[in-house]
């Protein structure tokens, strides 16, 4: 029900309310730690650093222990804890495994980022079983066990933070990436159905979907002169987004600021959606 202001009094009543209610700090992730899988390299690492920027203690589960320097040296830089496991997040059992030793080494959990993910191209005659495997694999089921993990710890805490990364591949085809697109599509689904139950819990559950971001993995892509060309021309801020484009979202999305943010897939686009 709308709730109607009538006297002078009761305007000025709800004018304080909503001065008091809000402040800035609620876009602090002070005293929270994140979860970044995939959080040593590429766009994961963007992550990590906005999330230790604005006050999170990270933790960061990776295949490899590719960047672990780097990343804990910049993370310790802008003064927060960093802490590293090497697993395999496609193996039957990894996710609890990484929700348990998160607890051990940071004591509480508040925000997980499933980022960690893969893209095999080919022509659609020429797919491979395998590389639907693998790509289903990490981009779909890995993100429905590790948010199912700590989805249990954090129905027991009454709070949490789940942001998945989708992808422009979440809302259309593409060519030469079926696994992809249904594991991008199905990250979707997954946001909106693990919303719809946690929401209960106060546990929120979002999407990032990022647009052509300039990346290792899109290198092949900004190569094609006329592919180039054609995505640019679609994008109405006109550019590519740098990595350091994807921060602020997800900032917002981890914070207190977003708290009635649920299930929304937030595109990071610069427009190329609505054109
Ligand atoms: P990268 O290839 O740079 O990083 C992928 C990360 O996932 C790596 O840290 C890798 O760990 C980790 N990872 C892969 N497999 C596993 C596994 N089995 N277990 C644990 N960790 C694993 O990718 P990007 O930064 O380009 O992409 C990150 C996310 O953003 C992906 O989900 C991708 O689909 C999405 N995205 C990317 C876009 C882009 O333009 N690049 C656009 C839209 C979405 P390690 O390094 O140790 O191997």
């Amino acid at each position: 029900m709308v709730e109607i202001h009538e006297s002078e009094e009761e305007i000025r009543q709800h004018e304080e309310e909503l001065k008091n209610n809000f402040d800035m700090n609620k876009f602090s992730l002070k005293n929270k730690v994140a979860i970044i899988t995939g959080g040593n390299t590429g766009l994961g690492q963007g992550y990590a650093i906005a999330m230790a920027k604005a006050g999170a203690n990270i933790f960061i589960p990776t295949f490899n222990e590719l960047e672990w320097d780097n990343t804990r040296s910049i993370i310790e830089s802008v003064g927060q804890k960093v802490e590293f496991m090497k697993c395999d997040l496609t193996v039957k059992g990894e996710p609890h495994k990484v929700i348990e030793e998160a607890l051990n080494k940071m004591g509480h959990i508040d925000i997980l980022v499933n980022n960690a993910g893969m893209i095999k191209r080919n022509p659609l005659l020429e797919s491979k079983d395998e590389d639907w495997d693998k790509v289903i694999a990490i981009n779909l089921s890995a993100v429905y066990h590790m948010s199912l993990e700590a989805c249990k710890v954090f129905a027991k805490q009454k709070s949490g933070r789940i942001i998945n990364i989708g992808s422009m591949l979440s809302y259309q085809g593409g060519k030469f990436i079926p696994s992809y697109t249904a594991s991008k599509h199905g990250v979707a689904g997954l946001t909106k159905s693990f919303a719809s139950e946690m929401g209960a819990y106060n546990v929120t559950v979002n999407a990032i979907a990022p647009g052509y971001i300039k990346t290792e993995n899109t290198a092949p892509i900004r190569a094609q002169k006329d592919r180039n060309d054609e995505i640019l021309g679609r994008i109405p801020m006109g550019h590519w987004a740098e990595p350091y484009e994807l921060m602020g979202p997800a900032v917002f999305l981890a914070s207190d600021a977003a708290a009635y943010v649920n299930g929304a897939i937030l595109p990071v686009d610069g427009g190329y959606l609505v054109r």
